[in-house]
């Protein structure tokens, strides 16, 4: 998918609204997760230093390390996760807005016979109109 939206971004576009029946926002969820990926890494140095503290003290700490090892990695894992659905979201974003600018020229029917301008949202077009009487935009 993402090799075509490089290739062929306009047929990547269709394919991208047909493949995803719902849109990716990570405006909610994505402060969320990176929250969590940052608590965790501050966990993990925040036991690193608890092991490094309990060692001068002369006492055995090779499981806190490995737990601050394993919070580490859960927080590089996450952080990455974010950053791969960043990625997605923004090839969705690209193609969904590729899509609208696509479909800009075509007046959109809205009932009794009227369509609106799509881009000044001009809603006194009728069928067969070439040109927005507001805009003066051409029109499909
Ligand atoms: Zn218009």
């Amino acid at each position: 998918m993402i090799v075509l939206m490089i290739l062929h971004p306009q047929a990547a576009s269709i394919t991208w609204l047909v493949v995803m029946k719902h849109k990716l926002n990570l405006n909610g969820p994505g402060s969320r997760l990176l929250g969590t990926a940052m608590l965790m890494i501050g966990f993990s140095i925040l036991i690193h230093g608890l092991a490094w503290l309990l060692e001068r003290f002369s006492l055995r700490v090779a499981w806190l390390k490995s737990l601050a090892l394993i919070w580490t990695v859960a927080g590089a894992i996450l952080l990455l996760v974010l950053a791969v659905l960043l990625v997605i979201e923004a090839l969705q974003d690209r193609a969904m807005d590729m899509s609208y600018r696509k479909q800009r020229s075509h007046p959109m029917p809205i009932g009794n016979g009227y369509y609106e301008c799509q881009y000044c949202g001009n809603r006194m077009v009728h069928k067969g109109d070439r040109i927005c009487s507001v805009c003066d935009r051409e029109l499909d």
